[in-house]
């Protein structure tokens, strides 16, 4: 039987999930789905002033609001210390590792020489074959990884290919420091194996780590896992994508009214693609996904590509889907609470409901979808904004007058027998329908801009519809 895939996402608890580990994320995801395989999560919170659990939360928060899950639960890189340890005894065991006493700052001028001499700096090995009898009293000593002076170390990568380092550049780095904790380099290889994972996909950042990591898994005489590092996300000018492109972090796309599904389906274009297909759905994504499709070049985030997507998934999202993110947008969003609980009283969550078809249409975003559906939950006599005012004239209002008793005549308030009607008014009049239609819509909703009035109609109602009417006219 063929070897079942386990992927894993490894973030450290930085009080967010980043737009880049997300995206990491759903690579492990989409690889391990279409494998029928499994994708863990692992916590690297050996920082313990970082790895609070807010910090935790956070990142699972991102995760569960992108609709990624993962198998069991999330394992605590820190909790596993131990195990750490006794790899590190395996490894001073069968030779591959050994103590280093000396103090950090001979490990700095070591360095400075190296330097000084056009080396690269790096530790000379002074205690790589010297005896342990000669440990100095009272010094607490790292251990280093014995490394190959000579040949080289490949890393067979899936995205990358072939990548060749030389041993000679892979110094006898540190596994455990002299208070005994054990580096990331030795932790994430001894979890990985542990964890039975068989694809490393992750950062391109990480190649280096790579090499390293794959000295240790030969040391400890076990497989190792394939891997895959994938290009990292640039802004729009190029460079590395950081705070002064605008949000990083998951939680503020939520914020910013973006859908899971079109975060999902934009990360996943990320540095990925199928044929020139745009927009997937999440089984196209699992069905088509693999890495060699992945390019090397970096991507570009694209805001206006995101926001595109997001008002077609607004559009393409049925209603009743639509209100469940919406109210989740609603919880994270200053003001959402007012607008929640107006919601929360079955007959208004109904209103918004018939409302929404209209509304989708037109926004592209959540926060646009909040705005233009104001009308629904603003108290009367409306606020009105300054186009509404400059449409509300004393010819307006009169017109509005007329229009009230009108309407007050339709015996079945559907939307043909509303537009029949209003139609019919105007053209009695000679009036355009403009001249009729916006101070209905500037009435109604306070605004010079809005969903089709006839939708607006609807949604209010008779009794809150003629009143509003009422409110402007004369
Ligand atoms: N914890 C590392 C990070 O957040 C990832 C380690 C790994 O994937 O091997 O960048």
């Amino acid at each position: 039987m063929a070897q079942k895939i386990v992927t894993r996402f490894a973030p450290s608890p930085t009080g967010f999930l980043h737009i880049g580990g997300a995206r990491t994320a759903l690579f492990n995801w989409l690889f391990a789905k279409h494998a029928g395989g499994k994708m863990l999560l692992r916590i690297e919170d050996t920082d313990r002033a970082r790895s609070t659990q807010e910090a935790v939360d956070a990142l699972v928060d991102g995760l569960s609001w992108l609709g990624l899950d993962w198998d069991g639960d999330p394992i605590s890189q820190f909790s596993r210390v131990d195990r750490h340890k006794e790899a590190v005894e395996q490894m001073l065991a069968n030779g591959s590792a050994y103590r280093c006493y000396c103090s950090p700052e001979e490990v700095d001028a070591m360095r400075e020489k190296a330097r000084a001499e056009g080396r690269p700096p790096r530790y000379d090995g002074t205690w790589r074959d010297r005896d342990q009898s000669e440990a100095p009293e009272g010094v607490a000593p790292v251990v280093r990884l014995k490394s190959p002076n000579e040949g080289e170390t490949i890393v067979d990568d899936m995205v990358q290919g072939r990548v060749v380092i030389p041993n000679k550049d892979l110094d006898d780095f540190v596994l455990t420091r002299s208070d005994g904790t054990p580096t990331y380099m030795l932790a994430v290889v001894v979890d990985d194996h542990d964890m039975g994972v068989t694809h490393i996909i992750r950062g391109v950042d990480h190649l280096t780590n790579a090499a390293r990591q794959t000295l240790i898994f030969n040391a400890l005489g076990w497989n190792v896992p394939a891997m895959a590092h994938i290009p990292l996300i640039h802004g729009p000018d190029g460079a590395k994508l950081s705070k002064r492109h605008g949000a990083t972090g998951a939680e503020a796309y939520r914020a910013m009214g973006y859908l899971p599904q079109a975060m999902r389906n934009y990360l996943a274009r990320l540095g990925w693609s199928h044929g020139d297909e745009e927009i997937m759905s999440l089984d196209d994504m699992i069905k088509w996904f693999g890495m060699d499709t992945v390019g090397q070049s970096a991507a570009r985030f694209d805001f206006k590509k995101l926001e595109n997507l997001n008002g077609h998934y607004m559009r393409a999202t049925d209603d009743s889907e639509l209100l469940d993110h919406w109210k989740v947008y609603l919880a994270h969003v200053e003001n959402g609470e007012t607008i929640l609980n107006w919601l929360s009283a079955t007959e208004n969550e109904k209103t918004a409901l018939a409302a929404l078809s209209g509304l989708k249409e037109r926004a592209k975003t959540l926060v646009e979808l909040t705005q233009s559906a104001s009308y629904l939950w603003r108290q009367r006599p409306l606020d009105k904004d300054e186009k509404a005012e400059k449409i509300l004239t004393d010819e307006a209002k009169s017109i509005l007058g007329e229009l009230h008793d009108t309407l007050n005549g339709v015996v079945d308030w559907t939307s043909e027998n509303l537009e029949t009607s209003v139609k019919t008014y105007a053209e009695e009049k000679e009036l355009k329908l403009g001249k009729v239609a916006q101070p209905l819509r500037a009435a109604l909703t306070g605004r010079g801009t809005s969903p089709g009035i006839y939708d607006v109609l609807i949604a209010l109602g008779r009794d809150e519809s003629l009143g509003r009417i009422k409110d402007q006219s004369v």
